[in-house]
């Protein structure tokens, strides 16, 4: 008789880090990329280092027509259309992918955001919510970087609060056009951009999406802010005045624009993570090139223990965010596969909605661990310059500027971890996230102090660690849910110190997942940086539950009750940091960077 084939892994659900100890389930790592997709990144990086990097400079000064100049010829690669179906003229790239060209187009960031908004924000609404003539019509010339496209949410009066907007749509008593007043601020490629995805309220209540031209009566781009950071790129206010467009420019349907503006921020925040990934690993060579040529007391700074650990700590932070990056954006692929749908099709754009659906506080997490891990990292490599990374003739004091806003747009980093928890319990109230089972696992593990063991072997007490975390997390979540009941949803504080545990046991249990999978692993290298990531990050783990519940449950005997039970998660194992430190920034040195390939 002969075997059946064995039926493919489910696949990955969101909040699954909870569900599986770390390391016992694979998922998607970068060092998985296929062939094409590792020559994908190769012509998208040589691109952006041969032509965006070296026009860098130009670029920042805003020289007149050279973005449009750079998006077309992006275009001409095939770098614009990577989410735009093939009937359309892009590439209908996999998210993978997606994160991959992300990754390579990280070089300047105000090219990153003005290539970001319109392949990513600006195109995605179309490619997933347009209809075939909207997508005809539309998506061919932006895919060749013919047209360019902006994403206009946010308004003056609301950023983070964005189902507040006050600009307003009417429908003609004729039914055939659209009549828009209002303002949006701070849109980017607003400048130049030909078609703007413009989100209204149609009679002042029906939250929906339109696709406003350039040119159009009535329609104006105001003047460029003057920005701390990103000065090369475009961002401009919108004023629309009595602007008529005509009702088949309704993006989607009446009243269901969140579904398209918050569903493409999922998207948005992974590939930003993704980009601040990039970015962090992009400042190594500065770091390490700058270490070992600055001398001070008779030699280079970069043999200063002090110096070593900062460029350990970058290595281990870009290792960590890969493996969070690319887990991520394989679940999401893994969840359009399995819905059976054929790419480019409106069934597949609908798989990949509620794919980026169901991974949403995953990708939460990723946008503001990703973007906080960058500003470490640009922090610490203008330290390492001392005062030369303050002047401008260094490249690091460009790179700090533009990092920060990393932290404020597509959705605020506080916004972003409120969503972490928040989306988890949601969940598990609908019946979509088993947090009953997850919570009485925990409070028994840490009551009983009945803490998971792993065989010996690689990274076991990695493995160990990362569990301790998990059970921190929801034991704390659990906490904080019976003392505050549905009041947790105000409390802001502990949401946070809730988000910030979660975050830490994602990140290990996917640092150890990758490290850990495919043949001959952990490398030593790769398995220093989970080593070194582990110890802090369950620490942080651990202080964040301790944090949480001292918000959460103000009664003293039972706020020390519930402390006392923590403490068994504490881990007293010793580690020798520095010998860990040493095998790290021994290959950072050797390498000029980043010692580790992954995906590139
Ligand atoms: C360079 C740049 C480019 C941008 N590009 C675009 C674009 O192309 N399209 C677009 O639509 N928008 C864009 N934005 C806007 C951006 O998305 C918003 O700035 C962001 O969403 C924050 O909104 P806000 O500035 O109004 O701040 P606010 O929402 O007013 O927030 C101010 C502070 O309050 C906090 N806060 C707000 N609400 C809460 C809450 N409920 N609980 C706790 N804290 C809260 C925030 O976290 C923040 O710290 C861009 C912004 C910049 C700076």
């Amino acid at each position: 008789m002969s075997k059946s084939p064995a039926a493919p892994p489910p696949p990955p659900t969101g909040g699954g880090y909870l569900l599986q100890p770390a390391g016992s389930t694979p998922f998607r790592t970068p060092e998985q990329a296929d062939e094409t997709q590792r020559a994908l990144y190769r012509t998208a990086s040589r691109f952006a280092v041969e032509r965006v990097a070296a026009a860098s400079d130009r670029i920042e000064r805003k020289e007149p027509g050279l973005l449009r100049a750079l998006l077309r010829e992006a275009g001409g690669l095939g770098l614009l259309g990577t989410e735009s179906p093939e009937s359309c003229g892009g590439l209908g790239l996999d998210t993978v992918s997606n994160l991959l060209v992300t990754e390579a187009m990280a070089v300047s960031g105000s090219w990153s955001v003005t290539w970001g908004v319109h392949s990513g924000v600006g195109t995605l609404p179309l490619a997933w919510f347009g209809t075939e003539a909207q997508q005809q019509r539309w998506l061919p010339g932006m895919a060749r970087g013919d047209l360019v496209a902006a994403y206009a949410l946010s308004e003056a009066g609301s950023g983070s609060d964005a189902l507040s907007a006050r600009t307003r749509a009417v429908l003609t008593p004729d039914g055939r056009h659209w009549i828009l007043d209002g303002s949006k601020q701070w849109i980017t490629n607003a400048a130049f951009a030909d078609l703007f995805v413009v989100f209204a309220k149609v009679d002042q209540q029906l939250f929906s999406a339109f696709l406003v031209e350039k040119g159009t009566p009535g329609f104006e781009v105001g003047a460029e802010e003057h920005k701390m950071g990103l000065r090369g790129s475009s961002t401009c206010p919108l004023t629309f005045d009595g602007v008529r467009i005509p009702a088949d420019h309704l993006l989607g349907e009446v009243g269901k624009g969140h579904r398209i503006a918050f569903n493409v921020l999922n998207v948005g925040r992974l590939k930003l993570a993704g980009g601040c990934v990039a970015g962090a690993r992009n400042l190594l060579p500065l770091a390490v090139g700058y270490a070992q040529e600055r001398r001070a007391f008779g030699q280079a700074i970069a043999q200063f223990g002090l110096i070593r650990e900062k460029l350990a700590r970058m290595v281990a932070l870009v290792y960590v965010g890969e493996a969070m990056t690319h887990r991520t954006a394989g679940a999401i692929d893994a969840r359009a596969a399995a819905s059976g749908a054929t790419r480019g099709t409106p069934a597949h754009a609908a798989a990949l909605v509620s794919a980026a659906e169901e991974l949403a506080s995953e990708c939460s997490i990723l946008k503001f661990w990703c973007s906080e891990a960058l500003s470490q990292v640009a922090d610490e490599a203008l330290q390492i310059h001392g005062g030369y990374g303050f002047v401008e003739e260094y490249a690091v004091e460009r790179i700090y500027r533009d990092t920060r806003v990393n932290r404020i747009f597509e959705g605020t980093n506080e916004v972003n971890r409120m969503l972490v928890p928040g989306t988890l319990l949601r969940r598990a109230m609908k019946g979509q996230f088993p947090w009953m089972e997850v919570a009485v696992a925990a409070t028994r593990a840490v009551t009983r102090a009945e803490l998971p063991h792993f065989a010996p072997g690689p990274l076991a007490q990695e493995r160990r660690l990362a569990e301790l975390a998990k059970l921190a997390a929801t034991y704390a979540m659990q906490a904080a849910v019976e003392a505050l009941g549905p009041a947790i949803a105000e409390r802001q504080e502990v949401l946070g110190a809730l988000a910030d545990a979660l975050a830490e046991a994602y990140a290990l249990d996917s640092a150890v997942g990758r490290a850990l999978q495919g043949e001959g692993w952990p490398p030593p290298v790769a398995e220093a940086c989970v080593r070194l990531y582990a110890v802090e990050s369950h620490e942080r783990a651990l202080a964040a539950a301790r944090r949480a519940v001292r918000c959460a449950v103000p009664e003293p005997a039972a706020c020390r009750a519930l402390l006392g039970n923590l403490r068994v998660l504490a881990d007293e194992d010793p580690i020798d940091l520095t010998a860990l430190r040493e095998r790290i920034v021994e290959a950072a040195l050797a390498a000029g960077g980043y010692p580790l390939g992954g995906a590139t």
